[in-house]
């Protein structure tokens, strides 16, 4: 079997995560319990999964010229990632997530810092790697017209393209329309495609809905076709979403068919969620036999 190759094209972060047991009252300084640092960023995981599960993996993005910066690029290096598009930001922040964690409460302040650096003129810089790609995985944690104009390029190209509309934002149909796969979870679903109401959703040969343990569904036609999850010890689902992204892609790069696709990409999850953290949770090739 060919080796798949997959390009993704989004964000990198660093999780700065705070335990507390309790979470500060306004105005109020408190002591926390422990500290750690853990790469993270949509793209970035979705990145660690498919590289875990066999795939060439290149990640285009930046990190800012911070130490954080270095320390993600490191991340991607140990992981087998290729880095030959992701670029220092001279004067910018890495991409951050600021985690609160107590016992009650969960608090989460995201600074896009140099994702939000990533311009349509610098995905161009990459055209040939785009075209070399057996798939290209995006998420919403860029700017939008970023958004578009990647799936422009991809439409040109003729490069197949997964959305990952996360964190859920509205697109133009004729967007939606360049996408070949688009992998919301339930919620985002019933936000962007109108999901939970009587008639079918939009765009129902391309969608692929993920519904946490209970599986993943797609349409055949218009009956609508549910992989379930296994049943499995639940540690963390940190990254689930993430690690069933970068599966799917994998499979499909493999030339799977939707429905095996979905099922490798369920089984990626599951096996995710066992496990505590986003990347440290992903499973290897090895381990999906
Ligand atoms: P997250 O934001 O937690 O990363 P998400 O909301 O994007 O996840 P979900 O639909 O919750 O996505 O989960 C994605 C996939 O992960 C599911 O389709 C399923 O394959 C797997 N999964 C999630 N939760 C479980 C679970 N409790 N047991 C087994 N598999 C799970």
């Amino acid at each position: 079997m060919h080796t798949p190759k997959i390009t993704v094209i989004g964000s990198i972060n660093m999780d700065l995560m705070t335990v507390a047991e309790n979470m500060p009252e306004q105005g109020e300084t408190i002591s926390g319990e422990s500290f750690k640092t853990l790469p993270g960023g949509k793209g970035a995981n979705q990145a660690v999964a498919a590289a875990r599960l066999g795939a060439e993996v290149h990640m285009i993005g930046k990190v800012g010229d911070d130490p954080f910066g270095a320390a993600l690029i490191d991340n991607f290096e140990s992981q087998g990632i290729r880095i030959e598009a992701v670029e220092t930001e001279p004067g910018v922040s890495s991409g951050l997530a600021n985690i609160i964690v107590s016992d009650q409460d969960n608090r989460i302040i995201i600074i896009a810092g140099a994702n939000g650096e990533m311009h349509p003129g610098y995905i161009d810089k990459f055209k040939e790697r785009i075209e070399a790609s057996d798939y290209i995985l995006i998420q919403f944690e860029i700017p939008k017209r970023t958004v578009e104009h990647i799936l422009d390029l991809c439409e040109t190209l003729d490069v197949p393209v997964i959305i990952n509309p996360a964190p859920a934002m509205q697109l133009d149909d004729a967007y939606w329309g360049k996408a070949t796969y688009i992998t919301p979870n339930d919620n985002e679903a019933k936000k962007l495609f109108a999901y939970d109401t009587d008639d079918l959703p939009k765009f129902l040969d391309k969608l692929v809905i993920t519904n946490g343990a209970k599986g993943a569904s797609f349409f055949r036609g218009d009956r609508m076709i549910t992989v379930p999850s296994e049943k499995v010890e639940v540690t963390d689902t940190t990254g689930a979403g993430d690690t069933f992204n970068g599966a799917l892609a994998v499979a499909l790069a493999e030339g799977k068919a939707l429905e095996e696709a979905v099922g490798f990409a369920n089984k990626a999850a599951s096996l995710s969620v066992q496990k505590l953290g986003a990347q440290s949770g992903m499973p290897k090739r090895s381990e999906m036999e």
